[in-house]
Order: C-alpha cells, then structure tokens, then sequence
C-alpha cells in the first residue's frame, strides 16, 4: 500500500474512534452559550409548545426531566414519562400486563402516583389496552393539554344552538379568532355529540381561504370549544338586509358569488355537501373578504355514494332534500342560487319581503313553483340564477360532468379572474370600517346556562377526547408566521443575538 494511503486510513480510524478525543480544543469556546442572564428576555416572547419543546427536541427533553426532578409535584409525571418511554421498548407479549400496571400506577385516583392531569384518560386507556395493546394506547397522556389560559377572551360576538361564539386572542402571538363553545349539558341534553364532533372533525381537515379554519379545539369544565378564524365583518344577512336598502349592488354581489363558488368547490372536492348555504353563514372578515361557517351540517360522502335526510335551513332547501329523495353535491348550488337571489333581490326566492309561510307552505313553493324574478335582476345574473334553482338536480348548472368549472364560466362571472381571486389577489368591492362592530349588541345576545339535572359521566369523557384534539397544526404554524412572531424569532446574529440587538 502506497504510504500516503496509509496515512489516509489510519487519520480515517483514528476519527471513527470518537469521543471526546476528536474535539477541538477549543471546543468549549466553539459551543460556549450565552449567559442565562442575556436569554432573559427570551423567555417571555418565545412560544413555549410543549411538545416541540419537551418532546420533540433532544435538548428540550433533557432540561425538561431535570427540571421535574427539582420539583417534587413533578416528580409523579416524569416517572409517568419514563414509564411510557419504557412501555415502548417492550415486546409485543408484554405490552398489556406493563400498559396495566402503568394504569394502575399513574391513572388511578386512588394511587398514591396518581397524575391527575392526565387522569381522565383512565377510561380510554384502559379501553384501547383491550382493544390493541400494540397502538399508542398513552399517546393522549404525553400531550399538554390547550386550555382556557391560553387566550384572553372579550365580547360574545353571537348565539348558536349549543352555545355563544365569544371573540379571543392567543396570548403567546395576539392572535384573534372565534371561540364556538357548545355547552356539555346542551349537547348530552339533545344528544348532540356526533353533529359537534362531526363539525370539528370537517373543519380540521379543510384548508382553504373561502371556509372558516379550526385553529384549537378544547374543552373546559362546561364547554367545548372550537376555535375559529375570527370574521369581524359581520355575515352576509346583516349586510342584505341591515344596511340601507335591501339587497347588494352588483360587483359585491358577483364578488361574494365567485369566493362562496371556490368555497364551495373546495369542499365538494373532498367530498363534502355542506348543506346550510344561506346569507347568516356566509361570513365577511376585516378586509371584505368571505368564508363559508357553521359546519354543523355538513357531511363527507363516502365513496360514490348519495345520501338521505331532510337538514337544511327551511326556505333554502333543495327540492330533492324536502323529497326525501337521495342526494349528493346537487344541494350546494342550489344553495348557491338562493344566496345570489338573495343579494340580488334583497329577499330570499320564493317568499315576499316580511312574509313568513309555515315550513310545509314553503315547501311546497320550493318544489312546485316557478321562481320569480323583479326588475332588480340584469340578464346574466337572472340566467344564474335559474340555471342554478333546476329544480331537476340532474340538469342542474353545477351538477352536470365538469361540475363548478361549468358555474365558474357562467358569463355572469366574465370578469372574474378565478385563479387570482384563489390566490387571494383580488381586491374585495368593500372593506368593513373597522371601528364597527358588525354584530347585536352584547345585551341583545340571550345569554347560555346550563341545563339543570344533566350529569355528565365517563362515557362523556370519551366523547370529549375525541373532540379535545388541541391546536390543528398548520392553522397553529399560519398564525405564528402571521403575526410576525415566527420572522421575529428565527433571526440569528453572531453569538446567538437577535435581530433586534443588530438592527440588521
Ligand atoms: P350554530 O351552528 O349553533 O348555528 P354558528 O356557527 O352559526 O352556530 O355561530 C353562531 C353565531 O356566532 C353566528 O351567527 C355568528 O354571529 C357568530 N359567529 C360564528 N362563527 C364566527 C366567526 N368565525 N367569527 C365571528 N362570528 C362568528
Ligand atoms: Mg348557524
Ligand atoms: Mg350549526
């Protein structure tokens, strides 16, 4: 062997050997941290996530277990984590008897180790062991729970079926959202579990500018709560029938047409009927712009399948709803067409302005009556409009083979770029004042109490697991980069300083 080959292997081994005899000697200098006293100020403007920070990162992990070892009430969780890392290493075979004894050890009330912060996954622990001890039986034990504490909350913004939606703000970033609480008695009382479930499991997996987004879901004491993207511009009946004149002039009205037809198609692509199109679900934020909410209704179809079942709004039900026929994505554009009336006419289709038929009356219209249209409707959006309320689902515009692309190139939306208007690069016809508050005035909005003689019980808790989920991460990683805290953050000057020390 040639020597300088040699010489290369033998420098090779010597490094693969390791350890500390491999540093620099002037490692200490290389790696030297900050004093704790010029991190200070680090401590209150960083977003502390638990699990990124205890779980996720090395570093975090290990100064997170010293930490609950110097402090005794701590003491119990560690050796909860540590048993649960230990549950991992473990066989196949001996993953029941070990998950028991975990259980036994750190969930029940009785146990001198007992966790209480965690206890109340006792019931769905135990649950899943029996089930299949080889899934994350514990993974709803190592997560930090979201609670009440981490928002500020301010005025009721308005009242739903199980409860208020009250405006809030994320402490860590200032973040404002809508918080939906459903009142647990409300919801057990009118066995309304799968719909709120249901709801927060839809919204969690949508992303899309033109439907609301779940940012947290988690409960309290006597709620559950779904944190939503905050509309401060009020919802589309308050704007048709509260300011000035009923009705909308003609670019807002196509403007709302064309963001609520994205919506729309945003949900249909996965599958998803949403089923309560009307003007008070259609929601405006600060600059103008809509979002589709209240998904309460809606309902994922699986594949290639129709479904049943007469929900809606009355008045604004398909005929194929009312008829109790099957039904698929056909309901959204009518729902879309009655929207466009509305804004347009000033008055839902079918129904004179103040009038108010019984739901079987209205029914009837809606299935048998041809719509009429006043002198306020212009000849593409007149053509829309019946295009889209067919009472025939099957030759109905929307529903045919390209499905929304078809309303997309209605005429009545020519001027309408659709690939900027996603993006989000269309300028909205009109901006809500932001000194306005556009909703009932606080002592206007009944007030929610718990219903009495309602207990709630561990199959209750259950159900709430499901629901308490936590923060939705993207939604959580948008809010973090929109209110600036991520750009202030990720900045590193020599030294570990900070961008704003350097002025750079
Ligand atoms: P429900 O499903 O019980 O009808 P909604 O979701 O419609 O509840 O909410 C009730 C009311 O709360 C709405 O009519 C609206 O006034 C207000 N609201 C709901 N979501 C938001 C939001 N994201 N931003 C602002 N206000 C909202
Ligand atoms: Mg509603
Ligand atoms: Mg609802």
């Amino acid at each position: 062997m040639e020597i300088e080959s040699m010489v290369a292997n033998s420098a090779l081994i010597k490094a693969r050997e390791g350890g500390s005899r491999g540093r620099s000697y002037k490692w200490k200098e290389m790696l030297r941290l900050n004093h704790i006293s010029q991190c200070m100020d680090q401590a209150s403007s960083i977003e502390r996530e638990y699990y990124s920070l205890c779980v996720k990162q090395p570093i975090g992990k290990n100064l997170f277990q010293l930490f609950c070892r110097s402090r005794p009430d701590l003491q119990n969780f560690i050796s909860l984590l540590d048993a649960l890392d230990a549950f991992e290493m473990k066989s196949d075979e001996e993953r029941k008897d070990f998950g028991v004894s975990i259980i036994e050890r750190f969930l029940m009330r009785k146990s001198m180790q007992c966790v209480y912060v965690v206890q109340k996954h006792e019931q769905s622990c135990i649950h899943s062991l029996e089930v299949d001890s080889c899934t994350d039986v514990f993974q709803s034990c190592r997560e930090r729970p979201i609670t009440k504490y981490r928002f500020r909350q301010y005025r009721v913004l308005g009242k739903g079926g199980f409860g208020e939606v009250w405006a809030c703000q994320v402490r860590a970033t200032g973040m404002m959202y809508a918080c939906k609480k459903l009142d647990k008695t409300h919801v057990k009382k009118r066995r309304g579990e799968a719909m709120a479930l249901n709801e927060k499991q839809i919204l969690e997996a949508l992303d899309s500018r033109f439907v609301v987004s779940l940012g947290y879901a988690y409960e309290t004491k006597h709620s559950l709560c779904m944190v939503l993207t905050m509309m401060s511009g009020g919802d589309l009946r308050f704007h048709i029938h509260n300011i000035g004149q009923p009705g909308l002039d003609k670019n807002r009205v196509r403007f709302y047409a064309a963001e609520v037809c994205c919506g729309i198609m945003h949900l249909h692509r996965k599958s998803i009927v949403y089923r309560d199109m009307k003007p008070e679900n259609i929601l405006l934020d600060d600059n103008g712009h809509i979002r589709i909410s209240d998904l309460g209704l809606a309902v994922r179809l699986s594949e290639g399948s129709l479904v049943r079942g007469k929900v809606g709004t009355a008045g604004y039900m398909a005929p194929e709803v009312i008829g109790h026929k099957h039904y698929g994505l056909s309901v959204d554009w009518w729902g879309l067409g009655c929207l466009i009336y509305e804004m347009t006419a000033g008055k839902p289709p079918l129904r004179q302005k103040g009038e108010h038929p019984k739901a079987a009356e209205m029914e009837r219209r809606i299935q048998n009556e041809p719509l009429e249209f006043g002198e306020k409707f212009g000849k593409s959006v007149k053509n829309l409009c019946s295009s889209l309320l067919n009472k025939d689902p099957n030759e109905r515009l929307g529903c045919l083979a390209s499905g929304g692309k078809d309303v997309q190139d209605h005429r009545f939306f020519r001027k309408v770029n659709f690939r900027m208007l996603e993006a989000g690069l269309v300028e909205p016809p009109f901006k809500p004042d932001p000194r306005l508050v556009y909703c009932s005035d606080v002592q206007d909005i009944d007030e929610f109490s718990t219903v009495k003689g309602v207990t709630l019980g561990e199959t209750d808790c259950e159900f709430y697991c499901k629901f308490n989920t936590g923060s939705v991460s993207i939604n959580w990683q948008n809010e973090v980069i929109e209110t600036g805290c991520f750009k202030e953050l990720n900045v590193f000057g020599p030294e570990g300083s900070r961008s704003s020390d350097l002025d750079w």
